[in-house]
């Protein structure tokens, strides 16, 4: 189908929600940029152009792991960003050929297909021209999704409400459904001052189908301001941290201190030097549990997420997905299980490893 999803795909995003939890697994900038595809700093997903298939191999592993939905690789594929590298001539080609590799494997699992749309960075509140601009980026890559036969899309990292409603307006206009989440800062609040929760119950208001949170701050700092926008919004709530150890004084993983490191280039482990925060498999797994039991039920994670993150997240919601195959057993490990056939001297020496 040319337009409005493919029957392949199963039921949308909407009925798959009201049947139990939906898994997205976003992250695809810090782990490509970890794997060599894409420049820490501009951040520009250039990766769908240069190397295709690095971008699909990525898609494939989340949706292994247990992701239920595919996001095509738009994130900061936008108008401005384009401009910053001084490549706009590429926005178009960048955002249909990411969209393509991801219907590619929506196709071949059986899973969503997701249009995304970012924070621009551009948002004034008080210069209308900048609105108009932001607007006019947003309508183009809704466009662009739309013509690639998206099932929904994804507005996401938000920290203007204003410019938040942008994407929402332009996204609405599309007849599609609307996943709409916000970054939620040291402060807790929106740029404009208002309450997370507020601004979510806005945007229900406004339209759209699933609120919540996405980036910025890790499982701990995040769930209790699920819970109020839980409570503040009788839509279904999103629930994508970062997977990083963030705490109640340290809320965000940009904000995040290395005592234990003297070498950090600027001093700020964010967003380069972040690996002694991050959250492991089981962290992940309490946090699925907790987000699930607060009525969260669009689940995922967002900048740091590996494969074996997703794949906590599926198993935690009782899901067996392919990549659980090769799941733990800690029973057969040579030093520290307990099979039978394991050497006794080895379990004994594991004492001294
Ligand atoms: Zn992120």
């Amino acid at each position: 189908m040319a337009n409005g999803g493919s029957a392949a795909r199963g039921p949308g995003l909407l009925e798959r929600l009201d049947a139990g939890p939906v898994i997205c697994a976003e992250g695809y900038l810090f782990e490509l940029e970890r794997r060599g595809w894409v420049q820490a700093g501009p951040y520009v997903p250039e990766v769908v152009l240069d190397d295709p298939d690095a971008v699909r191999q990525l898609h494939r592993e989340f949706v292994r792991a247990g992701s239920d939905v595919v996001e095509a690789f738009t994130y900061y594929g936008h108008r401005e960003k384009l401009k910053v590298i001084g490549k706009e001539a590429i926005l178009e080609p960048l955002n249909r050929q990411a969209l393509q590799i991801a219907k590619e494997v929506a196709d071949e699992s059986g899973c969503l297909l997701a249009g995304d749309l970012s924070n621009t960075n551009v948002y004034d509140p008080d210069d209308a021209a900048s609105h108009r601009f932001v607007r006019r980026a947003f309508e183009e890559q809704v466009g662009w999704a739309l013509e690639a036969g998206v099932d929904f899309i994804i507005g996401e990292t938000y920290s203007w409400l204003g410019e938040t409603m942008l994407a929402l307006e332009a996204i609405k206009e599309s007849g599609k459904p609307a996943v709409i989440t916000l970054a939620m800062h040291q402060e807790g609040i929106m740029r404009e001052g208002m309450s997370m929760a507020e601004a979510c119950k806005r945007l229900e208001d406004a339209g759209a189908d699933v609120v919540g949170l996405n980036c910025s701050r890790g499982p701990l700092t995040m769930l209790p301001a699920l819970e109020q926008i839980r409570a503040a919004v009788a839509c279904h709530v999103a629930a994508l941290p970062v997977p990083y150890r963030t705490t109640p004084e340290q809320p965000t993983f940009q904000s995040l201190k290395d005592p234990g490191c003297d070498c950090l280039p600027d001093g700020r482990p964010f967003p380069l030097a972040l690996d002694p925060f991050t959250c492991n498999r089981f962290e992940i797994a309490d946090f699925t549990k907790a987000a699930y039991r607060l009525g969260a039920r669009y689940l995922g994670l967002c900048c740091g997420a590996g494969p074996h993150h997703v794949r906590a997240i599926a198993e935690a919601l009782g899901r067996q997905p392919p990549a659980s195959k090769y799941s733990p057993d800690m029973a057969r490990h040579s030093y520290f299980g307990t099979d039978p056939l394991l050497k006794a001297r080895n379990l004994e020496y594991a004492a001294q490893l």
